[in-house]
């Protein structure tokens, strides 16, 4: 009778909104052949990068470090660091002893920097940034003294030596004035200046990345990978120098600053890109920057599924057709939301409990549809991470001509240690794309500060041969 004709309405109901969901989901699937074609493109931007006529026109800079070996063990002493860049600005005291005296100790501060300052003027940020360091030297009891600095910094740089470091272009939720086309190190000296009774000793410049493979290579010499996927994502990893064309010499190695976050700024990812992707891209703060970054970090991924679920919503899919004016507002559906929502065992009811949060009326069939997007779109993320590392880890064994190799990786960032299924996704993937080379995972600790350090240490160590 009639109750049987409503079950079977509800039923079809659920039946084509299911179906409605897994179209547009298809769009985000990425076939194992698709992903081949990610890293043979990769492939291709890192050979047009390294060399020194097709460098101006690759999409990924592969950017010199100037740092040529991995730690050895002996480095020494008391450093300063900073971090800027990830999700927290940090200033830290890393002291160096050996092994027995208790290896690394690290003392760090976290600091804001509110988004008036990050997108702001230069000098704002540099100031904040020189106060921020006599807050902490303050606190620690350690005015006065001037130790060596390593300076994280983590967006593009061209440098010509260690200690200097040109800014290419800003990323993340940095626009910050007057600064592009500067070397960063000498805008930092310049706020030094501006304060009274302070000085400073930068001794080098560093992307997250190669601190994170340094601070890893401390524990296991087999790292010469770094990879951070947070905020924004890149890696580094150790490149024959008769490979780095962009650099004199061809004998040892050099860590390469790859900058993959801007592959595919020259198109070349379009066939992947879905409309959702666009959108994104176009109400970032630099549209058509950091193309394959807006694909995978951790400043991205949240409003990816925003603009899906939004879409959902739109067409009736979700919420009863109704989107929350929360919803349709931008980063206020943020990337923690996924890794909370793809935790094993989480309830469906917390699941409804966070949408609710966001205003909107939620059926159970609704938070089961959001946790499949969410789902979805991580897992595409990891999927060309590890697309990614695949290229590098392919390149280095190529590179030294091994039909095995077995390298590690040194990773850092929040979306890959926060996130319940993320980093086991980018190993399966790395395992199915780049079957001759057994790569580890390491995940460093402080790997920004730590690293920095350890490059500081380095560098003050050949200052005093060279003076010696
Ligand atoms: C920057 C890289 C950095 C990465 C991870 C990107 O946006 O361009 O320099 O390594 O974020 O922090
Ligand atoms: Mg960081």
């Amino acid at each position: 009778g009639r109750g049987v004709a409503m079950v079977t309405a509800a039923a079809a109901r659920l039946f084509a909104q299911r179906q409605q969901l897994q179209s547009l989901l298809n769009q985000l699937h990425m076939s194992t052949e698709n992903l081949c074609k990610v890293q043979a493109l990769l492939r291709r931007e890192m050979e047009l990068g390294l060399a020194k006529e097709t460098n101006v026109i690759a999409s990924t800079r592969m950017l010199p470090s100037y740092v040529r070996s991995i730690p050895d063990g002996s480095e020494r002493g008391d450093f300063l660091a900073l971090d800027l860049g990830g999700t927290n600005f940090r200033v830290l005291l890393v002291q160096v002893h050996s092994q027995e005296q208790g290896g690394v100790h690290i003392f760090s501060e976290v600091y804001s920097i509110p988004p008036q300052v990050a997108q702001g003027t230069g000098t704002q940020l540099f100031d904040h940034i020189v106060t921020c360091i006599v807050d902490f030297q303050t606190k620690q009891g350690m005015m006065g003294q001037k130790l060596p600095l390593g300076f994280t910094f983590s967006f593009p740089c061209k440098q010509t030596s260690l200690d200097q470091g040109i800014l290419v272009r800003w990323t993340k939720g940095f626009s910050a004035s007057d600064c592009v086309g500067k070397d960063v190190v000498q805008l930092l000296r310049e706020a030094v200046k501006r304060q009274q009774h302070f000085d400073l000793d930068v001794v080098a410049i560093v992307n997250d990345t190669v601190g994170t493979m340094m601070s890893c290579g401390y524990d296991d010499p087999n790292c010469e990978v770094g990879l951070i996927v947070g905020t924004g994502t890149n890696a580094c990893y150790m490149e024959e120098m008769q490979n780095v064309g962009t650099v004199e010499g061809e004998e040892g190695r050099m860590c390469i600053n790859m900058e993959w976050g801007a592959f595919g700024d020259n198109g070349c990812l379009e066939p992947f890109m879905t409309t959702f992707d666009q959108t994104v891209d176009k109400a970032s703060i630099n549209p058509g920057q950091q193309r394959f970054e807006k694909l995978i970090s951790g400043m991205y991924l949240g409003e990816i599924v925003r603009h899906i679920l939004l879409k959902l919503a739109g067409q009736g899919t979700l919420f009863r057709g109704q989107a929350s004016p929360a919803l349709q507002t931008k980063d206020l559906f943020p990337t923690k939301f996924l890794s909370v929502i793809e935790s094993d065992g989480l309830a469906q009811r917390q699941v409804r409990a966070i949408l609710e949060e966001l205003g909107l009326r939620v059926s159970c069939e609704d938070g089961m549809m959001v946790r499949e997007v969410c789902q979805v779109v991580s897992h595409r993320a990891a999927q060309l991470c590890g697309a990614a590392v695949a290229a590098v880890v392919e390149k280095i064994r190529e590179n030294r001509a091994l039909e095995q190799l077995e390298v590690t990786v040194g990773v850092d960032g929040t979306l890959y240690k926060l996130h319940p299924h993320f980093s086991q996704q980018v190993k399966e993937t790395v395992k199915v794309l780049a079957p001759c080379c057994s790569v580890t995972f390491l995940q460093s600790e402080d790997g920004s500060g730590k690293g920095a350090a350890l490059i500081a240490a380095v560098a003050c160590r050949a200052a005093q041969q060279q003076n010696a």
